[in-house]
């Protein structure tokens, strides 16, 4: 599997540019070392995955798709969730193309070279998981971990027809993770089918001491939920994701899918997620400060690039800052630090904080009467390369179906639904309750 991995990457990589780094000589030692091993009946046993490029693994680069960090070579400490994949003998085969510091929605940000979308090359992969979507897409690796902070699993399993999980806010650890905005980042799997992907969380999840938020919770056997069986299952459908906006294509797959479920036994009503035109505004306020605290980090003393030619202390600082950070990640920095400071804060970021628990109260109030709710994933299937990228506001629009679940705190799902007619996918989004990933699973693999 090991072999097959690396010889698919040989035969697509050069187009498609999911990974950063490969782990060639260490996965080749550990396969060989797995061909012997007499202990394999554990639950991902030599199966070959990607990994993200903002999720630490000791001893390879890690540099979160940015200048700043390519010469990050040797973390000393793997992610909890690296630590629990090894543990059921996976093998590593590389990390993966992103947005720089997870910052995007195409892969463009990437600041070594974009990820392009297997299905057409003319296309963006999805972002900020890009290179994750993509390996998995593309046959390169079984699974792939990425991180969602306002939709950078969901929207590019959408863009590249895989399946992408975002679990409930707590469920998996962010040990390891570096931080984007840490209220809203999860890290969770894509793969190809649902079973895969309840197998990988199955892993993956579970209470950390090195992550205070952390949730304490029993971890069920997702793959045990994946029953087939959605009979008496109560869909709510919100009439803001089907909205002008939302592309008809999108609309007519979303609409043949309730058709499915319906068929079923399963029932649908229209619902109404009234605060939800607020995400993008509240979401774009809340990641940006957040982020602006996260990255003060990076100052050039004790992670990656330092610049060269400084005259004193500060001058290092705002040198290595200017030089190894990009223009979007810069972008987000300046907004957040302005909406923290002195004088703003009450009118910007808290502001923000109390319009993402409306959102929230949004959720739990339709949760009261359904069990899941159902949408599309984004408004469009994958745009081309280039489209977008001169124009911020646009290429954030593209997380408005996306970004209110991560401000709720609840998961989401995306699994194929159909192809456009320029034959790109279109993903469902599947959204369920706090901690009920189960129901989530089960009714996306009822519609598989
Ligand atoms: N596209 C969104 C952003 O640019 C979401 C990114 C993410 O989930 N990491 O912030």
């Amino acid at each position: 599997l090991v072999e097959a991995s690396y010889n698919r990457i040989k035969e697509v990589d050069d187009q498609v540019h999911a990974f950063l780094t490969l782990d060639e000589e260490n996965a080749r030692a550990k396969a060989k070392e797995l061909d012997q091993d007499p202990d394999n009946n554990t639950k991902l046993f030599g199966i070959p995955s990607g990994i993200k490029d903002n999720i630490v693994t000791k001893a390879l680069r890690t540099t979160c798709g940015s200048q700043f960090l390519r010469n990050f070579d040797d973390p000393l400490y793997n992610a909890t969730v690296v630590e629990k994949l090894r543990a059921e003998k996976t093998v590593t085969i590389g990390k993966l193309n992103m947005d720089e510091f997870a910052m995007g929605s195409s892969n463009e940000n990437s600041s070594f070279t974009p990820t392009r979308n297997p299905w057409n090359t003319d296309y963006v992969p999805g972002g900020s998981s890009g290179g994750s979507a993509a390996s998995v897409a593309a046959g390169e690796v079984l699974f792939a971990l990425g991180s969602d902070t306002g939709g950078s699993i969901r929207q590019p399993a959408a863009f590249c027809g895989v399946v992408g999980l975002k679990p409930t806010y707590g469920l998996v650890s962010r040990f390891g993770l570096v931080a984007f905005a840490s209220s809203l980042d999860q890290i969770g799997p894509l793969t190809r089918t649902v079973e895969d992907n309840a197998r990988v969380l199955e892993v993956i999840a579970g209470h950390d001491s090195m992550d205070s938020t952390s949730a304490n919770v029993d971890i069920p056997e997702y793959t045990k939920a994946l029953t087939g069986d959605v009979k008496d299952l109560k869909i709510a459908v919100p009439k803001e994701y089907l909205a002008e906006g939302v592309n008809p294509e999108v609309k007519e797959a979303v609409m043949n899918a309730l058709k499915v479920y319906e068929s079923l036994g399963a029932t649908w009503e229209e619902v109404s997620l009234p605060h939800s035109k607020y995400a993008v505004a509240t979401y774009y306020l809340l990641a940006s400060s957040e982020a602006s605290a996260n990255l003060a980090r990076f100052d050039g003393v004790r992670y990656g690039v330092r610049t060269e030619n400084a005259d004193n202390m500060i001058d290092m600082f705002k040198k290595s800052r200017s030089e190894g950070f990009g223009e979007e990640v810069k972008r987000r920095i300046m907004l957040g630090t302005f909406a923290l400071s002195s004088g703003y804060y009450d009118a910007y970021y808290k502001k923000a904080q109390k319009v993402r628990t409306l959102i929230k109260n949004d959720f739990d109030k339709i949760f009261e009467d359904y069990d899941v709710v159902i949408g599309p994933t984004t408004p469009t299937p994958a745009f081309k390369v280039g489209e977008k990228i001169d124009d911020p506001l646009t290429m954030y629009a593209n997380d408005i179906l996306t970004i209110p679940v991560n401000l709720a705190g609840v998961p989401g799902i995306s699994v194929p639904c159909g192809l456009s007619d320029d034959g790109l996918p279109i993903g469902l989004q599947i959204i369920g309750k706090h901690f009920d990933e189960s129901t989530v699973y089960r009714t996306a693999h009822a519609f598989e």
